[in-house]
């Protein structure tokens, strides 16, 4: 459950944390966007927090944003595997879609924007530990699909965005995808959350996603043994 009370504090926190960790690693901490993840969270969380001077903020379903967004003053990031049928809401709702991997999606948000008038920003979502069960485009089909997404969006495409594999160091993970995106040209890599954001910032992340830290925990739904953390 969300703790509104806790929201102000938790967001100095971070940002105090943010801030040490760009800076450690010889960083402007103005060059890291902290993106709150709202997901589960009710509406009133997001004002508490935009009360508390954050403006940006990530919701991994469509549908659970359009319950909540827009908000006057918010930017809205959606961050999770985005499904064909739902994109035309999401290009209507949304002001960046940081979960592009497939030519398919390109498909429908290219023809979402065309009939809306609007694109959002775009992230390329790499998967980044070639994981056989996550979303992201496979690292053999990166950089074709980093290029053709270039060639159709323009400059609205932004940069790249990973989650790395659980349970292991993910610093390797990380300097992959800077690595990637500097190949690119490309600004933009959102990577870190709530447990590895000052790693992230390390490795080079512009924008961390954080949920739990900010938020509190989210309720699991039955049935669901909860991951391991690392
Ligand atoms: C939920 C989520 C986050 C935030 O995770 P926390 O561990 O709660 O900080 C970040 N990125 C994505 C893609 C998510 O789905």
């Amino acid at each position: 459950m969300a703790d509104l009370t806790m929201i102000a504090a938790n967001l100095e926190n971070i940002h105090a944390r943010i801030a040490a960790a760009a800076r450690a690693a010889g960083r402007d901490p103005a060059d890291v966007t902290l993106i709150a993840v709202s997901k589960t969270h009710p509406r009133a969380a997001v004002l508490a927090a935009l009360a508390a001077g954050q403006a940006v903020f990530g919701e991994n379903k469509v549908q659970e944003a359009e319950e909540k967004f827009p908000i006057p003053g918010a930017k809205l990031h959606l961050i999770g595997a985005l499904q064909t049928n739902k994109a035309a809401h999401a290009v209507r709702l949304a002001d960046a879609i940081d979960s592009l991997d497939r030519e398919r999606l390109s498909d429908a948000i290219a023809k979402a924007a065309a009939a809306a008038g609007r694109l959002p920003e775009l992230l390329v979502q790499v998967n980044i530990g070639d994981e056989p069960q996550k979303a992201g485009v496979p690292l053999a089909a990166a950089d074709g699909f980093i290029k053709a997404s270039r060639a159709r969006f323009g400059a609205a495409l932004k940069g790249l965005m990973c989650i790395p594999p659980e349970g292991v160091d993910p610093l390797p993970y990380f300097k992959r995808l800077a690595a990637m995106a500097d190949a690119h040209g490309l600004a933009v890599r959102s990577m870190g959350m709530s447990g590895d954001f000052e790693i992230a910032i390390a490795a080079g992340a512009t924008h961390v996603r954080v949920g739990t830290a900010i938020f509190g925990a989210r309720p699991v739904p039955p049935g669901v043994i909860p991951a391991t953390h690392h």
